[in-house]
């Protein structure tokens, strides 16, 4: 059984339709990246997932349950956790009150559990537990959306951009950070700007455009694709 199901999903902004009939899988352990041009509909399909937009059309099952009218709050309950595209971590906390948040729905002693196991993967936090967060650099903040999702013990992590905005030396610093934790079993789906890397990551991608799943193969297959070197890696 595939970790997360979705079928036929179409999500709307009023009149403008920014999913469209999308079906993909998602299987355990593995990392699936969604590649698409600005506007695709990726971070659509993200917040959908995580129960934050209502769906037009089409259902989503996650672990066997079907999720697609849950509120975002049980979904998180049942193992989906969310990274957001422009990390909006909580500026006026410290770094460790935004990591506890992310494990609202764990107990006292697994947010200590956590809280050790990003501070072991992520030493820069570590050093500024005590920070205000919105004190933090571009990429310490997306170090602590990734803890903070990470808190929440997810069965399955979505991670919206997240190298954009970063210096390459930190993109580099969060992609290796990511290989840790899908290494660690955690089922990851990724939309990345950063394609290339995006793809070394993952095993399987889905190519979007304009609301819709055009295409889909194995992550080495599509970093080897002239059409998807041509459109997404810069390659003509
Ligand atoms: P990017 O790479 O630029 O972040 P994306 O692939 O994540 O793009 P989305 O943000 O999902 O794309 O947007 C998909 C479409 O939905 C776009 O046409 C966008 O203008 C539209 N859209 C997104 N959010 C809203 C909103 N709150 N209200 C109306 N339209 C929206």
């Amino acid at each position: 059984m595939s970790l997360l199901v979705i079928e036929d999903l179409s999500v709307a902004y009023g009149q403008i339709e920014a999913l469209r009939g999308v079906s993909l899988t998602v299987e355990s352990g593995e990392v699936v990246a969604i590649l698409g041009a600005n506007g695709a509909g990726k971070t659509t399909l993200m917040r959908a997932i995580s129960g934050l937009l209502p769906k037009r059309r089409g259902a989503v099952r996650f672990d066997g349950t079907d999720i697609t009218r849950a509120p975002a709050d049980r979904i998180v309950c049942l193992g989906i956790a969310q990274s957001p595209e422009g990390r909006r971590v909580f500026g006026t906390l410290k770094v460790e009150e935004n990591l506890a948040l992310g494990g609202f729905t764990r107990s006292a002693h697994e947010i200590r559990q956590g809280l050790e196991t990003v501070f072991g993967m992520f030493p820069r936090l570590a050093e500024r537990r005590d920070q205000l967060a919105g004190t933090l650099s571009g990429g310490e903040q997306q170090m602590l959306a990734i803890g903070r999702a990470l808190l929440a013990r997810p069965k399955l992590l979505l991670l919206d951009e997240p190298s954009l905005g970063l210096a390459p030396i930190m993109v580099q610093s969060i992609f290796r950070s990511l290989r840790e934790i899908a290494a660690s079993g955690v089922t990851v789906l990724i939309v990345e700007q950063n394609v290339r890397s995006a793809l070394k990551l993952a095993d399987r991608g889905y190519v979007l455009e304009v609301g819709r799943i055009v295409h889909e193969d194995s992550a080495a297959r599509l970093l080897a694709s002239p059409e998807v070197q041509a459109a997404y890696l810069g390659k003509a």
